[in-house]
């Protein structure tokens, strides 16, 4: 998704959890996640509280999905155009979708629901009808209905069907894993951004090194969403962000991932 100019702006100012070690009197500590900033607003699903929970639905697209003024997945088939010339069966991708949306379910207080319905549900997936990247999202608020803060509205997952798709990790960075993928996609259609090159499941190299949540990615959804009781312990994950990489790491600590080719809503910036 490099040098596409419509895919830009926004994460200039999600300085949220980006570390700013030049803040002599509140030094901020990375906290391994950055949230989707939309409209210049943190988003999420039904009600813009943090730390308030959410129901989402998802469908696997039927048909052509148009979607007029979206950035990302403008116009979608059906998933299987992506996944069975790579020979994985519908079964099995959908499993691993379910299993991707689990991640998330198993940390914070959100719930997703299989649907048939591609015309009414929350989050859509399908193949890009135009081939770009590898995989995107599309975030789309509703209209401003109460004065205060906008929700999301629809979320668009797409995945490029002239890629490879491969369900588990095999070391070979050229083909992308569904389950991590889609879960990385998942996140930003809940409302989470990139935080760094590296090191959480939202960090924009693809590079096998992880197969779940780091403890980035489960603080910004328990920021959203609050905490699944019975979750993951917050102090663990806290020592280990401190000794985890970082936002502002070099970039050559990162050589070995691929740029994920992701975009989320208008404000990705090309990576
Ligand atoms: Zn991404």
């Amino acid at each position: 998704m490099r040098g596409n100019p419509r895919i830009a702006i926004a994460i200039v100012t999600a300085s949220l959890a980006i570390a700013s070690s030049a803040s002599a009197a509140e030094p901020k500590r990375f906290l391994g996640f950055r949230l989707l900033d939309l409209e210049n607003q943190s988003v999420k699903w039904e009600t813009p509280r943090q730390r308030v929970g959410a129901t989402v639905t998802y469908a696997f697209a039927t048909k052509l999905v148009t979607t007029e003024g979206a950035r990302n997945c403008g116009q979608m088939l059906p998933p299987d155009k992506a996944y069975t010339p790579s020979g994985i069966a519908q079964g099995e991708f959908e499993r691993e979708v379910a299993a991707a949306f689990r991640m998330w379910e198993d940390v914070a207080d959100i719930k997703f629901r299989k649907i048939d319905d591609d015309d009414t549900a929350d989050i859509v997936i399908g193949a890009q009808a135009v081939p770009v990247g590898r995989a995107f999202t599309n975030v789309e608020l509703k209209p401003a209905g109460e004065p205060g803060r906008k929700v999301i509205a629809r979320s668009l997952i797409c995945l490029n069907p002239a890629q490879p798709w491969k369900v588990g990790f095999d070391g070979d960075l050229d083909v992308y894993d569904l389950r991590y993928t889609i879960a990385h996609e998942a996140g930003h259609a809940i409302g989470l951004d990139h935080p760094s090159p590296a090191g959480q499941l939202m960090s924009y190299k693809y590079d096998e090194r992880h197969q779940g949540l780091q403890p980035g990615d489960i603080r910004g959804a328990a920021l959203l969403y609050g905490a699944r009781s019975g979750g993951p312990s917050f102090s663990r994950a806290a020592s280990d962000i401190t000794t985890g990489s970082t936002g502002a790491g070099p970039a050559g600590e990162t050589k070995q991932g691929r740029d994920f080719g992701i975009g989320a809503g208008p404000d990705t910036p090309p990576r």
